[in-house]
């Protein structure tokens, strides 16, 4: 053991809120799901304490560190509305939150267990370690590090083979860690014997372990709240705050998402395990915090004491307890989810519908992204007859182009053309005549006093071809639905042809009449 004193750790000066929580994720790639969900859990129990959150970018694993990655982190969590109080976006009193950009921080710390024996240097080479391994499995013992450095000088270990010029540090742990914690979801936890863990890298960066444990003390973190792989890793944690003479946190590990198999979500293996995805398959960000608060949170209850699944991040927040958290791993069902963003979706009010729908019209090329007042008018209308049909905001395009495609430019798709049936030519030219007698001085949008009107257009057709020509409904408005949309499926016909106008609608009949 050296002579040397210690050194100092650094005073921390009091720090806002009354509980600090944060997310640590990596900057690995694109985002994984569970730093949302981890951040929704973490968030949940701050704002509900009045406490602080943060963002933490651990970035020391430099193999895995991909440059664009940190942005994403930021843009899809600000899209989930899962937003931090200090970050290395906004700043704070902990500033630089980005571990790269903290190393200076690291080092008295490593200094310290040094020079009181409780790390040590290793200058075992990686072929060494491996070679050590393969022994171990060999001969079925323990594995682990065998501590052939420990208690060595540079040259006495210079002197042996599977040397290495850079030194790692490792961590000394005794006989008598502790290995039982209390976790706020889980209760006693026990966890197995830790190896002699590196603590400082070759390359002089800290590993997650170091860095985890002071960056928690030094932004005064109280609650450590991340994915239930960690276990195993929190002894050696709690050494580490007793060794610097700390209160260790409260720690609450998270069940981890599951497959429907079981397995692991990974991002390699699914692709709803990359929060992007979210963004692309049209889902709400408010249904997703709903959908994650839920893989781990029991339902809401109503005033009669039914279970309500659709809660908003307030009321989740409002609501939490550690204590009713589910410790057992939830699986990921994209069913459910479809489901709550149908729900999500119908929850909004028509001109915040409109505007989400926005951005995948603008994407599938329905609109510009500088559409005039008379198109956003008109997108409203057509939102105000989609918003109880579609499940995702993709779906949007396919139904809301008609409207804004030229009668001319409007293709009929093959099988809407299959289908039309062998009474078309005589249901579109009734559906002509019967149209073209309604009065449409107004201007054709909803609400004008037009006689162009959802109801008095149904009148009319169903008078007319229904009744006037004997043909079904099932088989009557078809043709008048591909006439006008092209497709087979579009926004109930009536309404759709009231937005349209009269002219518009009779151009797209007399077209489709055309070629039949
Ligand atoms: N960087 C770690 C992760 O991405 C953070 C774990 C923790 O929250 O302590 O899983």
């Amino acid at each position: 053991m050296s002579e040397k004193p210690s050194p100092a750790l650094p005073e921390i000066p009091d720090l806002p809120g009354t509980v600090r929580l944060r997310v640590a994720p990596s900057p690995t790639g694109d985002p994984h799901v569970g730093t949302a969900y981890m951040s929704l859990f973490n968030l949940a129990f701050a704002r509900q304490q009045d406490g602080r959150f943060l963002l933490r970018i651990e970035d020391t694993d430099r193999a895995r560190f991909r440059a664009d990655s940190e942005q994403q982190v930021f843009d899809t969590l600000h899209w989930l509305g899962l937003t931090w109080d200090e970050g290395p976006d906004t700043g704070g009193p902990c500033a630089p939150y980005r571990q790269s950009e903290r190393l200076d921080t690291y080092r008295p710390y490593v200094d310290r267990l040094l020079a009181e024996g409780k790390a040590y240097e290793c200058w075992c080479s990686t072929e060494r370690l491996a070679q050590m391994r393969e022994i171990q499995q060999k001969t079925k013992q323990p594995t682990g590090y065998d501590r052939l450095c420990h208690g060595k000088t540079r040259e006495e270990r210079a002197a042996m083979p599977g040397f290495s010029e850079t030194p790692v540090v490792r961590m000394l742990i005794p006989d008598d860690v502790e290995l039982e914690f209390d976790d706020l979801i889980r209760g006693s936890v026990s966890a197995p014997r830790p190896d002699d863990q590196v603590i400082l890298k070759a390359d002089g960066f800290p590993t997650y372990h170091l860095a985890v444990v002071v960056d928690d003390h030094e932004m005064g973190i109280t609650h450590v709240v991340r994915g239930e792989e960690w276990i195993s890793s929190t002894p050696k944690h709690i050494l580490l705050y007793r060794w610097f003479g700390l209160t260790p946190p409260k720690f609450a590990h998270m069940p981890l998402l599951r497959n429907t198999d079981k397995s692991k979500i990974s991002k390699r293996k699914n692709p709803a395990a990359r929060l992007t995805w979210f963004q692309e398959q049209g889902y709400l960000p408010e249904a997703l915090v709903n959908f994650l608060a839920l893989l781990a949170y029991p339902p809401a209850q109503d005033e009669e004491g039914n279970d309500k699944e659709f809660f908003t991040f307030e009321e989740f927040s409002k609501d939490f307890d550690w204590r009713k958290v589910n410790p057992v791993g939830p699986i990921f069902d994209l069913k459910k989810l479809d489901w709550l963003n149908g729900v999500h979706l119908r929850e909004l009010d028509l001109g915040d519908f409109t505007s989400r729908l926005l951005p995948f019209l603008v994407a599938d090329g329905v609109l510009s992204d500088n559409p005039s007042l008379g198109e956003l008018a008109r997108l409203k209308s057509v939102a105000a007859l989609i918003q109880t049909r579609i499940t995702h905001l993709t779906e949007a395009s396919a139904l809301v182009r008609p409207f804004f495609v030229g009668d001319d430019a409007l293709e009929i798709a093959e099988d809407a053309r299959a289908g039309l049936g062998e009474n078309a030519a005589e249901v579109l030219d009734a559906a002509a005549k019967a149209l073209g007698d309604i009065d449409d001085h107004g201007t054709g949008v909803l609400g004008s006093d037009s006689n162009w009107n959802a109801g008095t257009i149904e009148t009319a057709l169903r008078f007319a071809i229904v009744e006037g020509l004997g043909v079904k409904p099932k088989f009557a408005f078809g043709p008048l639905r591909t006439a006008v949309s092209g497709a087979r499926i579009s926004p109930p016909l009536f309404e759709s042809m009231e937005i349209l106008g009269k002219t518009s609608t009779l151009s797209r009949l007399s077209a489709l009449r055309e070629t039949l």
